[in-house]
């Protein structure tokens, strides 16, 4: 039996799961359990789909369905913390099981704090994140830097600092330093992310720390909730899932990734941070002044908000029809996320005109922090 705070190595029975699983395939034997056992109505995951550069968010009802969901995407740059307020009505009047990365989970706090969903009828299994290298960046990298057709790539993975991609009988991997100096790698927010393993969601899954003969076999699990133990239990007594006790060099070593991703983090944001500030009006004059005012920023942001009457065009603020808008465009919205950005770089991922959104709004946020509490990434309700 394991509680709060437990830490163990688990992975799936199931002969399917454990083939397709990224790292044995507890995640995905977790969401199939808590289906199958009624504990959640539907789980909400991430599925492949035209390709590996394809990801898409998918709502599964039947159990035998969730097998698809097996394996991590890591050009799969999408927000699933959205849909569960866009199209679940905030999960008010339904239970559901969500796989999230770091991102996903600090969206749903926010959203949570705000009222528009319901976290006492969500079970949250977080993903330990590095980072995911947008589907652009990475088809351009593959073809550049790996001289590898990306259409030829069947499976890609970031291991041990490493972005590495498996095409016909080979498999090639590069250095992501090496690849992030060049301008590739993983998306510019990624790099400044620090929040690494979701502590607030009800596990926390990831390879880091998985040593010994179970390494590349099992994932280690943080138990972070009772509502997590609770549903670990039931699955290892229903014989769907096995966990044995972590090798205690691997929680040391999982415990020194974690500091270095942490540190990477800091680096990053000192860099692009700094970058920034030395013309800090005229890089977002220059920048927000290729705006097209297609509003995805607004409409893919999962704690902006788009008024009803600026869509109508009677603003009182921002006279409609003139593009680029009126710099007060981007300011207002600026305002509106201030204290609330969770640097997931929707914004900047989705602009057509490549304006670096997310580091504007991070920026500002950050500035944010250190005036209030809580910071970005710590506890900001209790679901526990
Ligand atoms: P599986 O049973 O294979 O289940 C995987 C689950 O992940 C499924 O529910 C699937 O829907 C979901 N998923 C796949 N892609 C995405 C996506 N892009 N966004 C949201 N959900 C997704 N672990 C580490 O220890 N260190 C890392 O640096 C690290 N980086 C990661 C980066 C990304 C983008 C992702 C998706 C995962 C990362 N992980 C990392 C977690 C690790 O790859 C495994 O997902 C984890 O160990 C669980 O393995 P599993 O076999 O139990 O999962
Ligand atoms: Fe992962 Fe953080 Fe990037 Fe989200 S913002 S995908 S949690 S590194
Ligand atoms: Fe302007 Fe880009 Fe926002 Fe569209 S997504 S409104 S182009 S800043
Ligand atoms: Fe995410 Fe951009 Fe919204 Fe910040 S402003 S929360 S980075 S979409």
């Amino acid at each position: 039996m394991v509680a709060k705070g437990d830490m163990v190595y688990a992975w799936s029975t199931d002969a399917e799961i454990l083939k397709k699983g990224e790292l044995g395939g507890a995640v995905t034997a977790l969401q199939k359990f808590a289906l199958e056992s009624k504990m959640v109505d539907a789980v909400l995951a991430v599925k492949k789909g035209y390709d590996i550069y394809d990801a898409k968010p998918v709502l599964i009802k039947d159990p035998a369905e969730l097998a698809d969901t097996a394996g991590s995407l890591h050009c799969g740059t999408l927000l699933v913390a959205s849909p569960i307020k866009k199209y679940l009505n905030g999960s008010k009047d339904m239970k559901i099981g969500v796989t999230v990365k770091g991102c996903d989970m600090m969206a749903l706090l926010e959203l949570a704090r705000r009222g528009s969903v319901n976290l006492d009828n969500i079970t949250t299994i977080g993903l330990n994140c590095g980072g995911s290298v947008s589907p652009v960046t990475a088809r351009k990298m593959i073809a550049e830097k790996f001289g590898v057709d990306p259409d030829d790539v069947r499976k890609e993975e970031i291991d041990k600092g490493q972005f590495i991609i498996e095409y016909g009988d080979e498999h090639k991997g590069i250095a992501m330093d090496e690849l992030e100096d060049e301008g590739y790698g993983r998306r510019s927010n990624c790099r400044r992310c620090k929040y690494k393993v979701p502590r607030q969601a009800d596990l926390a899954c990831g390879n880091w720390g998985v040593i010994g003969p179970k390494a590349g076999k099992a994932t280690f699990i943080e138990v972070c909730s009772d509502k997590g133990a609770d549903l670990l239990n039931k699955a290892v007594a229903a014989g769907v899932v096995q966990t044995e006790a972590p090798i205690p060099k691997g929680i040391e070593i999982r415990g020194k990734i974690e500091n270095a991703m942490l540190k990477l983090g800091e680096k990053w944001r000192k860099n692009d941070f700094k970058a920034l500030s030395e013309d800090l009006w005229g890089t977002i004059e220059k920048g927000t002044s290729r705006c097209i005012k297609c509003y995805s920023c607004i409409e893919n942001c999962p704690v902006c908000f788009t008024l009803a009457d600026e869509l109508k065009g009677d603003s009182r603020m921002i006279t409609s029809g003139a593009v680029p808008p009126n710099p007060m465009f981007h300011m207002r919205r600026f305002a509106h996320i201030s204290d609330t950005c969770i640097n997931c770089g929707q914004c900047e991922e989705l602009c057509p005109m490549d304006i670096p959104l997310a580091l504007f709004s991070h920026a500002i946020r950050t500035e944010s922090d250190t005036a209030f509490e809580p910071k970005l990434g710590e506890a900001l309700y209790n679901n526990k």
